[in-house]
């Protein structure tokens, strides 16, 4: 193989491995990711299960406060009973009376509901406490690991652009600006392999006489129907 076709294809290798490293770095935190929102789910979840038990346990103390009242004016009553005369009084009295105990019962219903409400939700919040636990045991060893991956992909990148910039030098500057000029447009693609008579950039099929030429030659060649630099792989066809 031309020696200029030969670093081109090396260097074409080298920035295809760099452009993957991305993605597969953006892979490792996306996993960390889905944990962390998970926690963060929970923690919402548990700051809202205080603020409704907060505002059971306020609406309790309300219901005992109108209970008191209850009772003073329960006890009221009891008073003026000792001293009304007429029946029309009596009557108002007592209209006064079941009215009043009406609405004891309803407050004590009320708090017997209140006060199961509240314990129901706060075995939910122990429940979630717990699962916040084991989410955040889960995040920390993600953390390491994913951390332990990134770290590893890192240096392989390093060593991977080392090498690039190593051959980048060595190679002839007009090859350079004419596969930069591809690479523009085909980005990774810009030098593919040949296999069974077909560009693996476009997968066009190469018409016999160009492929002749292509396969004699030791020019620079490129693909007749996308412009890609095109190479023979021997490897593959082995
Ligand atoms: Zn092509």
């Amino acid at each position: 193989m031309n020696k200029d076709l030969e670093q081109l294809v090396q260097l074409s290798k080298y920035d295809v491995a760099i452009t993957e490293f991305e993605p597969k770095i953006a892979n490792e935190n996306a996993k960390l990711e889905v944990f962390l929102k998970t926690a963060d789910t929970l923690n919402s979840q548990i700051e809202d299960l205080y603020k409704v038990i907060d505002d059971n346990k306020n609406k309790r103390i309300k219901n005992d406060i109108h209970l008191k009242e209850l009772a003073g004016k329960l006890a009221e009553i009891l008073e003026k009973g000792k001293v009304v005369k007429t029946e029309r009084e009596v009557k108002a009295l007592q209209l006064e009376e079941e009215i009043a105990k009406e609405q004891v019962s309803f407050a004590n219903d009320e708090i017997v509901r209140l006060d199961d409400l509240t314990v129901a939700k706060e075995e939910e919040l122990k429940e979630l406490k717990e699962k916040l636990v084991e989410e955040e045991e889960s995040v920390k060893e993600i953390q390491e690991s994913v951390g332990k991956v990134i770290e590893e992909l890192e240096v392989a990148r390093a060593d991977v652009s080392k090498h690039r910039t190593q051959l980048f030098e060595k190679v002839d500057k007009k090859v350079l600006t004419f596969y930069e000029k591809i690479r523009r447009w085909a980005k990774e693609t810009a030098v593919v392999p040949v296999r069974k008579q077909a560009c693996y950039g476009c997968h066009m099929k190469i018409t016999d006489r160009i492929y002749y030429e292509f396969i004699t030659s030791d020019d620079i060649k490129t693909c007749p129907h996308c412009g890609r630099i095109i190479y023979k792989d021997d490897s593959a066809e082995a």
